[in-house]
C-alpha cells in the first residue's frame, strides 16, 4: 500500500513536472518568434533630479503577444534567463537604446542618461562587454548615456568569478548601477570591489517609508552610505507626494516611479520631458545631479 502511494506520489510530481518543463518549451518558443517577428517593444520610465527635472529614465521591455496580448517582464524575463534567450534579448535592447540616443543626438533633444536591465547570465557569458563595443563602433553616441542595471546577484556572481568586464566597460564611461538595493545578500564589501555609479532602492523599502521607521531608517542609511562612497542614490517605485518629500528632505538624487510617470512609449515620453523641462515643483528643491 506504502509502495502504491509512493508511486501516486512519484506520478503527481512527474506529472506537475511535465506541465511546468512544457509550460517552458512553449514559452522559449513563442520567446524566439518575438524576436523573429518584432513583437519587443521598449517603454521609457523618467527618473527626475530634484529640482523635477527628467535626467535619466530607465527602459524596460514590453512584449505584445499577437494571441496571449500584453506578458509582463516579470513573467517572461525569467523564462528567458533559464534559456539562452536573454542573450538575444539584452542584444535587442540595448541595441534599440543605442540607436534611440543617437536619434536623441542628431535631433538635439535634451540629454538624458537611459539605463537597461542586463541579467546575470549575460556577465557569466561574457557578452556585455563585446557587445556594448560593437554597438559602440555602429552608433556615434555619447557612451556616457548609457547605464547598466545589475542585481546584487549578478554583481557577487561576478565578483566572485573574478569577471573584470565592469572595470572595462567602466573605462568605456558607462555607468553602472545596483537595481533593487537592499533585497539581495550583497556584503558591503562587493560595494567597493566595483566602480559602481548609482544604488537603486528597492520599491519594498519605498513602499512604507512614510510609515514604517525601519524603512525610513534603513533609506536613509542606504542614501547616507551611498553619498559616502561617492555614488547617486536613485529610489524606485515612488507613488506618492508624501514618499517623494520624505526621498527630497533626505537627500535623495532621483526619483522613479508613478508619482511622476509610468513607463511610456518613446513618444509620450519626448513629450512629458519637453513638458517637465518647463514644469514647476512646489517641492523644496534645490540643484543637484
Ligand atoms: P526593475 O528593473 O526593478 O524595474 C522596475 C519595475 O517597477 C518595472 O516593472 C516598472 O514598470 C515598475 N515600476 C516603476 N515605478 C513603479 C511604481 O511607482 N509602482 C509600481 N507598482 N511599479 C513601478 P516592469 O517593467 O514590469 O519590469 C519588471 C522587471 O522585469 C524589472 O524590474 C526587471 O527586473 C525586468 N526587466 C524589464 N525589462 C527588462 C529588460 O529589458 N531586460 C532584463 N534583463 N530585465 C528586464
Ligand atoms: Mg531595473
Ligand atoms: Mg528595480
Ligand atoms: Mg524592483
Amino acid at each position: 500500500q506504502a509502495k502504491e502511494a509512493g508511486r501516486n506520489c512519484y506520478m503527481f510530481y512527474s506529472k506537475e513536472m511535465n506541465e511546468m518543463a512544457s509550460a517552458q518549451l512553449a514559452m522559449e518558443n513563442d520567446l524566439r518568434n518575438a524576436l523573429k517577428n518584432d513583437e519587443f517593444t521598449l517603454y521609457y520610465q523618467p527618473k527626475m533630479n530634484r529640482t523635477g527635472k527628467v535626467t535619466g529614465a530607465e527602459a524596460l521591455i514590453r512584449w505584445m503577444h499577437p494571441q496571449k496580448g500584453f506578458i509582463s517582464p516579470a513573467e517572461f524575463i525569467p523564462v528567458a534567463e533559464k534559456s539562452d534567450l536573454i542573450i538575444e534579448i539584452g542584444q535587442w535592447v540595448r541595441e534599440q537604446v543605442c540607436q534611440q540616443l543617437l536619434i536623441w543626438k542628431e535631433s538635439s533633444f535634451p540629454p538624458i542618461k537611459v539605463s537597461v536591465n542586463v541579467a546575470a547570465k549575460e556577465f557569466t557569458k561574457h557578452v556585455v562587454l563585446q557587445h556594448l563595443i560593437d554597438m559602440f563602433l555602429k552608433y556615434d553616441i555619447d557612451q556616457h548615456l548609457l547605464e547598466l542595471e545589475i542585481t546584487e546577484g549578478t554583481l557577487m556572481s561576478s565578483v566572485d568569478n573574478g569577471n573584470m568586464d565592469y572595470k572595462v566597460i567602466k573605462n568605456m564611461n558607462v555607468g553602472l548601477s545596483i537595481d533593487d538595493f537592499g533585497t539581495g545578500y550583497c556584503s558591503l564589501g562587493y560595494l567597493k570591489s566595483y566602480p559602481i555609479d548609482t544604488l537603486k532602492i528597492d520599491k519594498s523599502f519605498i513602499d512604507n517609508v512614510t510609515t514604517n521607521e525601519c524603512d525610513a531608517s534603513i533609506t536613509k542609511t542606504i542614501i547616507a552610505m551611498a553619498h559616502s562612497l561617492n555614488m547617486k542614490v536613485v529610489a524606485e517605485g515612488v507613488e506618492t507626494r508624501a514618499q517623494h518629500n520624505f526621498l527630497l528632505e533626505n537627500n535623495c538624487d532621483q526619483i522613479q516611479g508613478y508619482f511622476y510617470n509610468r513607463p511610456q512609449e518613446v513618444k509620450h515620453f519626448e513629450e512629458f520631458v519637453l513638458s517637465s523641462s518647463k514644469l514647476k515643483v512646489d517641492m523644496p528643491v534645490e540643484e543637484s545631479v
